[in-house]
């Protein structure tokens, strides 16, 4: 482990280092200036090889001990490191000091051999489990942000999961009915999907919901936009700020896509290829609405869309306050 000496007493060092040496710390860098001490403190945290204990003479010139303890602890980067001041004199108000300033334990010189070691050994004690309990917390954190991202996926088509989708939903009608804007949901149905399976088997009806789901992502580009799986092999779109005419021209955008990517279906009774059916529904949030009734305008539109012979897009309007007050 590396240890940072900073002390301008020449004497004092070359005792210190030597005792340390002998009970087999052999990584000691000394300096005699605390601008010395940032230097080194700053090019060991670019490497793995960081400093894990600095011993401070609390007589130096130039800053002194207290303030050097002060501002290597108040760095973000070296706050976890221990430090111990050594002193001449054991004057408590100046051992006071020291703590209050963050130093982890004291040696009083003349300093004793038996003593550096001991001090040495369980400030490096402390900083092995420091280093320990930093490591557990950034796997956390990293297991944290691993299990968030996926909560909100579809582990399948890798596209926002029903979840996302609903929270997402809900937050785009309020921001959207403050901003008395449009909010446009596009509901998509794959065609005889059941057939697909039923003639190539679940593995390639998979490798079909992959594709779909890429050719809807697509060309759905703006910011804030959302392509979500609804369920099995239906997929939904949230378009924030858009009206009814721009909502249905992305899902002339999406019939396109589907057909370019010319996914071959053995038993259609509607193309040759994948097709989907599309369901479109926008209108701007009121009090008197919710999100569920824009979800069933759109489900409503997607039912008509396969009821008129697939491969289509229908549209429903939102419902406005005054429709339902009748
Ligand atoms: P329609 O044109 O009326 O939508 O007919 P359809 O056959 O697509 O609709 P139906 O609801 O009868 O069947 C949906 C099929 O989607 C049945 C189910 O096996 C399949 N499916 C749902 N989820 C998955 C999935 O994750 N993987 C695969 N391979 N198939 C799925
Ligand atoms: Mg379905
Ligand atoms: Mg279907």
């Amino acid at each position: 482990m590396k240890i940072l000496i900073v002390d301008d007493c020449t004497a004092s060092v070359s005792s210190m280092k030597e005792v340390l040496a002998n009970a087999g710390y052999t990584t000691t860098i000394a300096v005699s200036h605390f601008e010395q001490a940032m230097a080194v403190l700053s090019a060991s945290a670019e490497t793995d090889a960081s400093v894990d204990l600095v011993i401070i003479g609390v007589d130096m010139p130039g800053i002194g001990g207290i303030g050097a303890v002060l501002t290597i602890k108040s760095h973000r980067a070296y706050e976890d490191i221990p430090v111990i001041v050594v002193t001449e004199h054991n004057d408590e108000a100046i051992l006071d000091q020291a703590f209050a300033a963050g130093a982890s334990d004291y040696i009083v010189k003349p300093v004793s051999a038996i003593e550096l070691r001991a001090r040495v050994r369980s400030a490096l004690q402390l900083r092995r489990e420091m280093v320990k309990r930093l490591l557990r917390e950034r796997e956390l954190e990293r297991l944290a942000r691993k299990l968030e991202r996926m909560s909100n996926l579809d582990s399948l088509t890798g596209l926002a999961n029903r979840r996302c989708f609903d929270d997402t939903l809900v937050k785009e009608w309020v921001r959207n009915g403050r901003a008395d804007a449009h909010l446009g949901l596009i509901m998509i149905d794959i065609d005889h999907f059941k057939h697909y399976n039923d003639a190539l088997g679940h593995v390639d009806g998979d490798t079909c919901l992959r594709r779909v789901a890429e050719a809807i992502k697509g060309v759905v580009h703006r910011p804030g936009d959302m392509v979500a799986r609804y369920g099995g092999e239906e997929f939904a779109v949230i378009l924030p700020g858009t009206d009814y005419t721009g909502a249905m021209a992305v899902a002339d955008n999406i019939h396109a896509s589907v057909a370019q990517t010319s996914i071959e279906h053995p038993d259609s009774a509607v193309s040759c290829v994948v097709t989907v059916s599309i369901g479109v529904s926008s209108g701007i949030p009121t009090c008197g609405s919710t999100p569920e009734q824009l979800i069933q305008a759109a489900d409503r539109a997607l039912y008509e869309a396969k009821e008129a012979g697939r491969n289509r897009t229908r549209s429903t309007c939102l419902p406005g306050p005054e429709d339902l007050r009748q």
